[in-house]
């Protein structure tokens, strides 16, 4: 967002903060009528994050705000051949620092520009170094603004994952352990029945439902058979420090089983939740059923993928 939007600094802001109560808002599930509606499902700051960091990259307007200012701010200090930066340079700075001026009588658009250094001294970077550079790019500016995030080990199970969206999207949820299982509803004091909807015999959490549930446990297990992954299932934390260390690469046996594990996730969850909601649930050998069938259209799509997709059969076991 520019410099130029709002008529003074406080209009600025209030479009600011407009936009992002709408972002915001997407991100919170208005389904459920109790104070968890108030609970977004992932941090703001968190879906500002870059990729490598686990975020999905949305870019935080008030940071590239404040490097679009400090962009005006650098065309100051090098002088540019502008009209309005010469009529600064003419009334206010006459010859002085530009960040130690203090114009008074000045609009509010030059006061912001002329404060902007502020926002280095926030970040902690030298601004005699940022603003005496050679270039300047808003992005690189955005990015310093930022600041450095610790990288996620799981990034490559969800990025150039070829699953369909909403798998991942789930996965994504799942392995930040974010989803609304019902240890966190009695967390924030709500009252529901703990019993996991999968096996009518545990407490859920997420490490039941991922996968130490006998139900998923049955749907993973024929799914690692189906790979022809001769182990047994893991915790969840183990489960995806395996596929970290085993599968991130580009190879097509990599693939399928990052395509599976996010089918299984999902497909786990969305019964977890038609059991919940709709009183149904169908048998483990049904989701194992419909998740190879997919994961079988997802991988046919991918011309690379085909090859490998042919040696895997279809579901084959016997309920
Ligand atoms: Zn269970």
């Amino acid at each position: 967002m520019s410099a130029s939007i709002g008529k003074n600094a406080g209009e600025s802001e209030t479009v600011d903060c407009e936009v992002f109560e709408i972002c915001r808002e997407i991100t919170i599930d208005k389904e459920w009528d109790t104070n968890a509606s108030k609970k977004a499902l992932v941090a703001w700051d968190k879906l500002c994050r870059p990729k490598s960091t686990g975020g999905p990259n949305i870019t935080d307007m008030s940071v590239w705000n404040k490097a679009a200012l400090l962009k005006h701010l650098w065309n100051i200090c090098k002088k540019k051949d502008k009209l309005w930066i010469q009529w600064v340079h003419a009334y206010y700075i006459k010859g002085r620092v530009p960040w130690t001026v203090k114009a008074k009588q000045a609009s509010w658009i030059v006061h912001k520009i002329l404060h902007a250094v502020k926002y280095l001294d926030e970040a902690g970077l030298e601004k005699a170094k940022v603003l005496t550079t050679r270039t300047y790019t808003i992005r690189t500016i955005y990015n310093q603004l930022r600041g450095e995030f610790p990288k996620a080990s799981w990034r490559r199970l969800i990025y150039n994952n070829k699953g369909c969206p909403k798998w991942i999207f789930i996965f994504y949820l799942a392995l930040q352990e974010r989803l609304y299982t019902k240890d966190r509803f009695s967390k924030w004091g709500i009252q529901v029945n703990q019993t996991c909807p999968l096996c009518d015999h545990e407490m859920e959490d997420h490490q039941h439902l991922f996968f130490t549930c006998k139900y998923s446990t049955d749907i993973w297990g024929k799914l690692l058979a189906w790979q022809g992954i001769a182990r047994q299932v893991y915790g969840w934390e183990e489960e995806v420090e395996w596929a970290t260390k085993h599968v991130t690469g580009k190879g097509s046996k990599a693939e399928v089983y990052r395509i599976s594990m996010a089918g299984a996730v999902y497909h786990l969850w969305i019964e977890r939740n038609r059991g919940i909601f709709q009183q149904e649930r169908r048998s483990s050998g049904d989701i194992t059923r419909q998740v190879i069938q997919e994961v079988h259209c997802r991988g046919y799509m991918q011309i690379r993928m085909r090859k490998e997709m042919q040696y895997l059969k279809f579901y084959s076991y016997n309920e």
